[in-house]
């Protein structure tokens, strides 16, 4: 019932030969079962969004500002960025919330701006390792989870990715069973919260997912897809990625 996403997240990487990369994945993107993001820097989502043109791969941007326009210098507005082509946007990644002290309410606000453009909102949770050696993982994640999530979430504008900080760029991925008792746990926050229709809301995991790992995280119920970073940045990386997802 839940469409599986694959997104990649390209952070502060590429110029104009990166779209070379896209293009491969264009090209091998034949799938109908999952849905393919990818989240280049806001300097390319215009030319990402031509040429991703006709594919089922749809463009996103990492980040916009809660305010609909003004005196924000060097920030981008959702509208800014459904203009130039996006149709998701990821609000609260960690790199976000650790170099622009961005808190749960500016998320949420973030997230706000992105249902007002119609963006869908891709809302990153994670705990930091220190956390998760003191054992309060699933207390951190339910306060990010209720403080980043607009009330006007829904399954149609909302995908949350559970990103454990301590796993992103680093090569040290949970365990099966810690990520599925997070997205477990998760799932049922969203259905204490939105009822019946959080069973609709994708939850992704995200942090170190390369192809040798994506079959096995693919597998746990309740993680419907992954935000990948650096192995989203070439097309034979984050297409095995998209084949696992599909094949799970
Ligand atoms: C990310 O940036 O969201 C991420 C998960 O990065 P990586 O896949 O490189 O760990």
């Amino acid at each position: 019932m839940r469409r599986k996403l694959a997104a990649g997240n390209w952070k502060m990487n590429g110029t104009a030969a990166a779209l070379n990369e896209l293009k491969a994945m264009k090209d091998a993107a034949k799938t109908q079962a999952t849905d393919v993001l990818i989240c280049p820097p806001a300097t390319l989502i215009s030319r990402a969004s031509d040429t991703v043109s006709g594919s089922p791969i749809a463009i996103g941007g990492q980040d916009c500002h809660a305010n609909a326009s003004g005196a924000h210098t060097g920030d981008i507005s959702g509208a800014m960025l459904a203009d130039a082509g996006a149709s998701y946007v990821i609000t609260g990644h960690s790199e976000r919330r650790v170099d622009h002290g961005e808190t749960d309410a500016i998320v949420a606000a973030k997230s706000t701006a992105a249902y007002d453009n119609d963006l869908i909102a891709v809302i990153c949770l994670g705990e930091s390792l220190k956390q998760r050696e003191a054992g309060e993982t699933l207390a951190v994640i339910g306060t990010q989870l209720q403080g980043s999530t607009p009330d006007a979430a829904t399954a149609a504008n909302t995908v949350i990715a559970y990103e454990p900080v301590w796993a992103i760029g680093t090569g040290k991925v949970p365990t099966i069973a810690q990520i599925a008792e997070v997205h477990d746990f998760i799932r049922a926050e969203l259905i204490k919260h939105f009822g019946e229709d959080a069973n609709g809301i994708r939850i992704l995991y995200g942090g170190s997912v390369k192809p040798s790992n994506a079959t096995e995280i693919f597998a746990v119920e309740n993680v419907d897809g992954a935000l990948v970073g650096g192995a989203s940045l070439k097309a034979a990386d984050f297409n095995a990625i998209i084949a696992a997802l599909d094949a799970s």
